[in-house]
């Protein structure tokens, strides 16, 4: 019994002492062991449970082994079905198995994986050796892995290197981009796909940026496998480990060719005419800018010039614009075989083209006489005939040039100065070139002034109608001329010579001739009223663009009315340019009006152009002789022969001949000699207003 005894005690001491090293060994697995036990009616619960169980599930020991279910309830609900369904198949079965799932352990949550082992047991039941684990990291580092690798196959070239640059890895969109299959790059550099665009200093530089701040990006051109350069936009990210060394590079990069198209699609709008493809307006001014601060560096002339071409509305309005456009195209193109390579040729809209020459000599002679050529070549090119879709067309340019140096003068003063002397070759009658000048300009800038001061003229009540006598052979009064006169409230009087001229440029000219015509009628209505005046005629100017207008007729027959006075009093003073064009529709207008009833003349007749037959055309009734062969008469031959020949030529065809601009007795005395009556002049009465 003692050795029995003994031998109790002992295998008690030696199980409490494997018990204890069992206890030891397993608290240093980083694994939950336990034991649970299904008894043959059913119950259940477990019979062990080690620290490491309870240290992950946060549980108490014994708050386990009293009652199961506690650790049934730790589980995550939304797994708690698949844990217990396991549970009753294996309570069947007795097979091993494996479970994986949540639990909430210290309210937080925590994936378990389980594996057990169950054995039955005899006398009914079930004990279940099992261990616990605590895969939470794993599962984060695996879903961290799959995001991963899910992200490493995306659209963007992914290109991973060693910290030595070879490559260890690239991704299928790398193949797509470059052409290379993984195998053919790896351990490579990854300098195998540059394009070799890029100067050694570029790479230099992306390094020292790379090392130090430990990401570079921007864009770079690189070379596809078949050869093709393209754009690829290109982030590059040192990878540190933990001791804060480089283990790796990871390159990004996608194509940017479509971009890049797009970009330069973007700019040629832009920049450039969508139909000449020449630099446009805004490329043009650009260009000056730059050729302006070269020049005032290098001191040398360059040359802006303004190209028009002429009537080219009229070809656009009748073959069509289809047409208009082949021209333009033509044009541009022509213009380029006419100038240097680093000249800008530029549209600037419509039928108006700039040209830019720049660098041309530090001499301003020599540049005007290179320039000079140029520009003459350009014409000449211009003005040969077109040929577009089988018509034959012709256009010409008017060129206008202004020379600069240095960069004083601002771009748009410049454009303007070459506008200007467009204008000019277009007034000298076109197909031509002019240089600006700043006489020019002083004359443009005034007559701007002027018209400006103008168009307030009449508003302001600033003119004022003048008289000035007309007298027979005995210097009986026959009648007046009326002349307007401007009362500018700076200038003084300006004289019609000078603003007339500008107001037939617009329809101002209507409106003072509109002005002109019912004073001058209200004029002879007053006249009337008195005895020695009744019988008064009064003869009006009538300027081209005011008889032409389409109702002037009318217009006349209207203010007569309005007036109440007899056409036969009025006289219109017309000039020859009134006949320049459409000699059939004016001869009906002048028949017209003299079917009113009114006369009309032909004023500052000699200085024109007209032919003897189209004055016999005319239904006219005066004709004035001009002033400038009345003023030198007494001095020159000629002049008396010019003026005895308009006499002879108006007594011959019967009309009325006046001579205008008497200023002297001996004039009217030699007139009068030539059988001219009618007389009118300063040495009679100068222009006067009437009270
Ligand atoms: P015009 O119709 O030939 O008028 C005659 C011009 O000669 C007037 O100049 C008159 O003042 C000037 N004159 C008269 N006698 C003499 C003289 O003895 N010696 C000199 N040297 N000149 C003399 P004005 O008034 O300056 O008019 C100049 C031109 O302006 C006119 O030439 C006419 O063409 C135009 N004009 C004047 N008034 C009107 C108007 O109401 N309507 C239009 N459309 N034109 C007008
Ligand atoms: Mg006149
Ligand atoms: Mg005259």
């Amino acid at each position: 019994i003692a050795i029995i005894t003994l031998s109790r005690r002992q295998a008690r001491a030696e199980l409490a002492r494997s018990k204890t090293s069992y206890d030891e060994l397993v608290r240093h697995i980083p694994v939950g062991v336990y034991l649970f036990r299904i008894r043959a009616d059913g119950s259940k619960n477990f019979e062990y449970v080690s620290p490491v169980f309870c240290q992950i599930l946060c549980l108490e020991a014994d708050a386990v082994l009293r009652d199961a279910g506690i650790v049934f309830a730790a589980v995550h609900p939304d797994d708690l079905d698949s844990l217990k369904r396991l549970n009753r198949e294996v309570a069947a079965s007795l097979q091993p198995f494996r479970w994986e799932g949540r639990f909430i352990a210290c309210s937080e949550t925590r994936w378990m994986h389980i594996e057990s082992d169950p054995k039955p047991q005899p006398g009914g039941g079930s004990l279940w050796s099992g261990v616990i684990t605590d895969i939470t990291e794993q599962r984060l580092a695996q879903e961290a892995l799959r995001v991963a690798a899910v992200t490493f196959e995306t659209h963007e070239a992914i290109l991973i290197t060693d910290a030595k640059a070879n490559i260890i890895r690239v991704n299928q969109a790398f193949t797509d981009i470059t052409g290379y299959r993984p195998e053919e790059v790896m351990g490579r550099n990854p300098r195998i796909l540059s394009a070799g665009r890029e100067a050694p200093e570029f790479y230099a530089e992306m390094w020292r940026q790379l090392l130090e701040t430990g990401t570079w990006s921007g864009e770079v051109w690189d070379r596809r496998k078949g050869g093709q350069i393209y754009p690829k936009r290109l982030t590059i990210t040192a990878v540190r480990n933990e001791q804060g060394q480089t283990s790796e590079y990871v390159a990004i990069f996608s194509d940017i060719t479509e971009r890049k198209d797009a970009e330069q699609e973007i700019r040629n709008l832009a920049f450039y005419d969508a139909l000449t493809m020449l630099p446009n307006r805004r490329l043009l001014l650009d260009r000056i800018h730059l050729a302006l601060s070269v020049s005032a560096r290098s001191h040398h002339y360059g040359a802006v010039l303004f190209l028009d071409m002429d009537r080219f509305k009229i070809l656009n309005d009748t073959l069509g614009h289809d047409y208009g456009d082949l021209m333009l195209v033509e044009v541009a193109s022509r213009i380029h075989s006419c100038v240097r390579d680093a000249d800008t040729v530029a549209r600037l809209g419509g039928d108006e083209f700039v040209i830019l020459i720049e660098e041309v000599s530090t001499n301003a002679g020599e540049t005007s006489q290179k320039i000079a050529l140029i520009a003459e070549k350009i014409r000449a090119t211009l003005a040969a005939p077109y040929w577009l879709r089988g018509h034959e067309c012709h256009s010409s340019p008017s060129i206008g040039v202004c020379l600069y140096r240095g960069n004083e003068d601002p771009v748009d003063v410049l454009l303007k100065r070459a506008d200007m002397a467009m204008y000019q070759a277009k007034d000298a009658g076109r197909n031509a070139v002019r240089f600006f000048d700043p006489a020019m300009q002083h004359a443009v800038e005034t007559h701007a002034v002027l018209e400006a001061d103008l168009r307030r003229a009449l508003p302001h009540q600033e003119l004022r109608l003048y008289y000035q006598i007309q007298v027979d052979n005995e210097r009986r009064p026959l009648g007046a001329e009326a002349l307007v006169r401007w009362m500018h409230p700076k200038r003084g009087m300006v004289s019609p010579a000078q603003f007339i001229p500008v107001a037939e440029e617009s329809s101002l000219i209507l409106d003072i001739g509109h002005w002109v015509l019912e004073t001058a009628c209200r004029q002879l209505a007053a006249w009337d009223k008195h005895q020695q005046m009744r019988g008064l005629e009064l003869a009006v100017n009538v300027s081209a663009q005011q008889f032409r207008q389409p109702d002037f007729v009318e217009l006349v027959a209207a203010t007569l009315r309005a007036c109440q006075v007899d056409p036969a009093r009025l006289k219109l003073e017309l000039t020859e340019g009134v006949v320049l064009t459409d000699v059939a529709g004016v001869v009906a207008k002048m028949k017209a009006l003299k079917v009113l009833g009114v006369k009309l003349s032909l004023d500052d007749f000699g200085t024109g152009y007209s032919s003897l037959t189209l004055l016999r055309e005319l239904p006219i009734d005066i004709l004035k002789i001009d002033k400038s062969f009345v003023r030198t008469l007494d001095q020159n031959q000629n002049d008396q022969k010019i003026v005895q020949a308009i006499i002879g030529l108006g007594a011959n065809l019967g009309l009325t001949v006046v001579a205008e601009g008497v200023e002297t007795e001996q004039q009217s005395r030699m007139l009068l000699q030539h059988h001219c009556r009618y007389q009118q002049g300063y040495f009679f009465s100068r222009p006067v207003p009437f009270p």
